[in-house]
């Protein structure tokens, strides 16, 4: 069976639907998808991938010589996930980290979580209690985050991780402290979180892995560098001084907040 077993476009369309245009691996939830008003188009950078590929070439392909198997399953629906660009091409290139089941597994998990947030309804009011139960339970992604000199690898996927079971802090979603306040404390700590991360991730970024490949480090340059590079680095390191900073006085209230030492006001707004 060496030609390939294609999705169709509505499952295409399905996947990504099922996703809200999000990348379902775990730790990535990148959004695949924008509307262009100046088109008038929507534009998807997303990718429906095989859990069991398409052809017997392709990666995963050892389980065509174990199981027999049916092309009407590596075109279905449950044979797929919906992937942002980088984790499609990181599944094929590296298959042995991710082994049949992975992608599929992503798949329902990420709609599960898509529909609980939609078929949980929220009380009318929320009490002090609450909110303080769900500023702890986010603090406690925030625990182990390590900004010092270097990022290592660990805080990194934190972030992803963070970033994607908080919802963008849906109303709904177990984290969201739904006081005017405190949840703009949240969002700001998310904003500073996402903004560390693309600048690390970014094209020419001053940022490398360190000589171990454990971590981020922001290079130094050297005394004979270009002032451009001098002048990069400076930008750089002032720009991750001042967000880690207001990182820790983020944290640092919604710690306060959460064992009911919180500033008053958080009542007040509400
Ligand atoms: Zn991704």
């Amino acid at each position: 069976m060496n030609h390939r077993h294609n999705f169709s476009n509505q499952t295409k369309k399905n996947l990504a639907s099922a996703a809200n245009f999000r990348c379902v691996r775990p730790g990535c939830c990148q959004v695949t998808h924008f509307f262009d008003n100046s088109s008038n188009k929507h534009v998807h950078v997303g990718n429906a991938a095989h859990d069991i590929p398409a052809n017997k070439g392709g990666p995963r392909g050892e389980i065509y010589d174990d199981v027999e198997i049916d092309p009407n399953q590596v075109k279905a629906y449950n044979n797929g996930a919906w992937l942002c660009c980088t984790c499609a091409r990181l599944v094929d290139i590296v298959p042995h980290l991710f082994p049949v089941g992975d992608l599929q597994r992503w798949q329902t998990e990420a709609n599960q979580r898509i529909k609980s947030s939609v078929m949980h309804y929220p009380s009318n009011s929320i009490s002090i209690r609450d909110a303080c139960k769900a500023a702890k339970l986010f603090c406690s992604y925030l625990r182990d985050m390590r900004f010092e000199s270097y990022i290592p690898h660990d805080t990194f996927c934190k972030i992803g991780h963070l970033l994607q079971v908080s919802g963008i802090l849906d109303p709904v979603n177990e984290l969201c402290t739904l006081y005017p306040h405190t949840l703009n404390l949240q969002k700001q700590t998310l904003k500073i979180l996402w903004t560390i991360k693309l600048d690390v991730n970014a094209i020419n970024s001053p940022w490398h892995f360190d000589d171990s490949y454990r971590g981020y480090i922001l290079s130094q340059p050297f005394s004979f560098d270009p002032r451009d590079v001098q002048e990069k680095y400076r930008v750089a390191s002032d720009r991750y001084k001042n967000l880690t900073a207001e990182f820790f006085r983020l944290k640092g209230a919604l710690e306060r907040f959460s064992i009911g030492q919180g500033d008053n006001s958080a009542n007040e707004l509400w």
